[in-house]
Order: C-alpha cells, then structure tokens, then sequence
C-alpha cells in the first residue's frame, strides 16, 4: 500500500479546513493546526459566491449538499454606487445560475465550520498551537513546522493557509511567484481573466 502524503495546512480558517477536505478525499494524512483554542465561533452569515459553491461541489459533492440544506440562496442583488449614492444595477439569481452555473448562498458560519470539521475529522486539527517558522529538510524531503513553546510537526509538505498575511508564504521561496510577477507573465495570466470580468461589470 503507498505510504499517504503527510500534509501539514497552517490556519483552521475556511481555507486550510476546506484544503484540508480535499486532500483527505484523495488520500493524504492532513493535520490542521491553529492558534486560537476554538474554530471560528462567531454567529454570523456568510455568503457563499456561485465560485465558492462550485469549488465546494468538486471538493466534495456532500459538503456542497450541506450547504445547500443549511443555506438561503439570496434574492436578486440590487448593485449600489457609494460615489453616486444610487443603483447601479441588477443580477438576478436565475441569470446568474445560469451565467455562473451556481447560485449566492448564506450559510451559517458556526454550522458551515461544523460541516467541514465533521468532514475532516476533529482528530486531525489541533488547536491552541501557534506556527512560528518551518525547517525544509532536502534530503528526507520533509518539512518541520514549529509553533511557539516548542511543538514540532514534520510532513511532506505544508501550506499556508494561515489569513492574508500567511507567514508560510512568506517563508516559501519565491523563485516562481518572483518569474510569474515579472511583466512577460503578468499580462498572460491576467488576460483570460478580463472577458468575464467586463462582463460582469
Ligand atoms: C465581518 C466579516 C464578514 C465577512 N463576510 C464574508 C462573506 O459573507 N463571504 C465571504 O466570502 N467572505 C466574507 N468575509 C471574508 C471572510 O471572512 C474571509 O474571506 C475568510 O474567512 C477567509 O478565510 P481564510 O481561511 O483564508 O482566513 P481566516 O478566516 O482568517 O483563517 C485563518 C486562520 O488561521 C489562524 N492563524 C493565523 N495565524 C496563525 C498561526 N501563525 N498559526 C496557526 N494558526 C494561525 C487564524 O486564527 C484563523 O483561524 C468576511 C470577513 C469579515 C471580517
């Protein structure tokens, strides 16, 4: 039997628990690890885009079958300009189901985290530990993360998924992002991006 790719994803957000998700459906041993004692309690909504809905159903079918059961697709969303103080326009959700193949959803954010967690297995995140810097072993071709107070977890990879300010990627030798920021790369991969931009403008 192939030995699983060990996973360590920093951040027990949205992001590192649905990343979390996605690698433990194709077989990797994934621990989460976050700083707070608690996931996100907050009682709030959270809107979920017609991307994220759909990034969601190729994640996992069932997650996306939760949401739908716990969430309100939303009305037709009325378009404001604060410069102009007035409307600006409309998308109506069947036009964007139809146009994005899925529709705004408003979940509840303590029950969306309860899917995911649920999902991905309470044993594999670990609260209350903070990262502090990771140690790339090249010859094993693991990778060491350390949290403050001293615990270590070693992996085959990790990731950060730790908020916008993510010090794993700080950390990630930037070789390809420094090639992809350079002018013959940018203009490409912002290219195909433009079309559906304007469009939705
Ligand atoms: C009031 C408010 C309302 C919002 N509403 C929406 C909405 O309706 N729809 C929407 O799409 N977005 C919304 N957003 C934005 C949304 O919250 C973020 O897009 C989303 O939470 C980002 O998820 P994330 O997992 O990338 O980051 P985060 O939610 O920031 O998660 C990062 C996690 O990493 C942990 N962490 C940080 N540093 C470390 C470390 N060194 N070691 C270990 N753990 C660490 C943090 O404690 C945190 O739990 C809203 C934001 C706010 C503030």
């Amino acid at each position: 039997m192939a030995v699983p790719v060990r996973a360590t994803i920093v951040g027990g957000g949205i992001a590192g628990l649905t990343t979390g998700v996605a690698l433990k459906r194709i077989g990797y041993q994934v621990r989460v690890i976050e700083k707070r004692k608690a996931l996100d309690t907050l009682p709030q909504g959270l809107t979920l885009q017609p991307a994220a809905v759909k990034a969601l159903d190729r994640v996992s079918p069932q997650l996306k079958e939760s949401v739908m059961k716990m969430g309100q697709t939303s009305g037709d969303i009325s378009l404001f300009s604060s410069l102009r103080n007035s409307a600006v326009g409309k998308l109506r959700q069947s036009e964007i189901v139809d146009q994005y193949g899925a529709p705004f959803i408003t979940v509840p954010r303590q029950e969306f985290y309860q899917a995911l967690v649920s999902e991905l297995g309470s044993e594999n995140i670990v609260l209350g530990k903070q990262f502090k810097e990771y140690f790339e072993d090249v010859k094993q071709g693991t990778c060491r993360a350390v949290c403050i107070g001293g615990t270590d977890y070693t992996s085959d990879i990790i990731i950060g998924a730790e908020g916008a300010y993510s010090l794993v990627s700080e950390m990630i030798p930037c070789t390809s992002l420094d090639r992809l920021q350079s002018a013959p790369f940018r203009l490409p991969l912002l290219f195909p991006l433009l079309p559906p931009l304007l469009s939705f403008l």
